[in-house]
């Protein structure tokens, strides 16, 4: 079965996973750390390569680890690349969206590796954060 999250289109079921994130189990791609971050804190929205968005306001960072991508310049290489001993806190999505609330933040942010690796719980994320509230 081949991996559908991203274009190197992985054959999991010869052992093949070039991210290291994702396995075959029961005829199902499934994530292997779902839901396991590195990172869950607040950013100030001018460290984030955005362009004038929303200036002088907060976001929730959310980060997890190992990447489908090899660059010669990444600064997060020590959890993107090389994430020997990467500590990690598992968090569902409805606590990551009140964390995110708690900490006066108006948007959460994907950063510290690519997001295709950790997709189905970012996506979990994002469909949590955007219902509305009670
Ligand atoms: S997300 Fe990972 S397993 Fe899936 S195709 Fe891309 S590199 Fe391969
Ligand atoms: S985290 Fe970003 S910069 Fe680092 S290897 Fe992955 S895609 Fe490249």
């Amino acid at each position: 079965m081949r991996c559908p999250y991203c274009e190197f289109r992985c054959e999991l079921s010869t052992g093949s996973c070039r991210c290291q994130m994702y396995e075959e189990k029961d005829g199902q791609v499934v994530e292997k750390y779902a839901f396991q971050w590195t990172r869950c804190d607040v950013v100030d929205v001018e460290q984030i390569p955005f362009f004038h968005v929303h200036p002088d306001s907060r976001f929730l960072q959310l980060g997890g680890f190992n990447c489908n991508a090899r660059c010669a310049y990444c600064i997060n290489a020590n959890v993107a690349i090389r994430p020997k001993e990467v500590f990690t806190n598992r968090l569902l999505p409805a606590q990551i969206v009140d964390r995110a609330l708690d900490l006066g933040c108006i948007g959460i942010h994907f950063g510290i590796n690519e997001v295709t690796v950790n997709l189905p719980s970012a996506l979990a994320v994002a469909r949590e954060a955007r219902k509305p509230p009670p």
